[in-house]
């Protein structure tokens, strides 16, 4: 069910699915009452007790939704929980498949930590959905930030055409890279630690590669494949 998972605050915990949660793609062919349902299971996996994650129409952009109470997915590529008081800020979820999942969270005084989730794949990396998601954590009042990076495809197997590494790589030099077999490729990891250390964020976890391990899904390995997903959520 989880690949990774921690309390990595008191009271705040992050995790990363594997394929053992199976698919919770709404957009990918599935059936969609399965997918339901295994929402669920991860929902009480989580212990949420009677909350649910928030999942994301993903677009491969960089508008960041800030999200005060469980909704229909708003379409963006990165939410923010508002922090709410006496009530406990909203679980959220991102979907991935090669795509590098960025779960944050931030210190926010005597107030609900502020809670962020973000899904940088190539275009997201290049539009800077990682510095905006960073940008309204801190208009919410986050100070010291931390994220956690998924699982993603990694450097050396993410080949793409010569033309696309250098677009790329000219707002973001970080991501230039070259696979095992010599061909042009793109680190997006890397491309979103070195955005992260820009914007002050403390990096306190890395997953491995998607393509590599057959215990995740990964689009460039299967095309036809689900989604897993990175998770943060607050609780007692
Ligand atoms: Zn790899």
């Amino acid at each position: 069910m989880f690949w990774w998972r921690n309390e990595v605050r008191p009271g705040v915990s992050v995790a990363f699915t594997d394929i053992g949660a199976g698919n919770l793609a709404l957009h990918v062919g599935d059936n969609s009452a399965d997918v339901t349902a295994r929402r669920a299971r991860l929902d009480d996996a989580a212990s949420l007790g009677g909350r649910s994650f928030q999942y994301m129409d993903q677009v491969h952009g960089n508008e960041v939704a800030v999200i005060s109470t469980y909704g229909p997915g708003p379409t963006a590529d990165a939410m923010v929980s508002m922090p709410r008081g006496v009530q406990a800020a909203q679980p959220l979820s991102v979907m991935v498949a090669d795509c590098v999942p960025v779960v944050f969270v931030g210190d926010a005084g005597d107030r609900d930590p502020v809670i962020a989730v973000a899904h940088a794949g190539r275009p997201g990396v290049a539009s800077a959905v990682v510095p905006a998601t960073i940008q309204e954590m801190r208009r919410l009042g986050a100070r010291n930030i931390s994220a956690w990076l998924g699982p993603s495809i990694c450097g050396s197997c993410y080949e793409v055409p010569e033309q696309l590494r250098e677009d790329v790589a000219a707002v973001v030099p970080a991501a230039w890279s070259r696979t095992s077999w010599g061909t042009p490729a793109l680190d997006l990891p890397a491309g979103v630690r070195s955005q992260l250390a820009e914007g002050g964020v403390t990096v306190e976890y890395s997953g491995e590669c998607t393509l590599e391990n057959e215990s995740l899904f990964s689009y460039r390995r299967n095309s036809r494949t689900g989604r897993f997903a990175g998770l943060v959520w607050t609780h007692d």
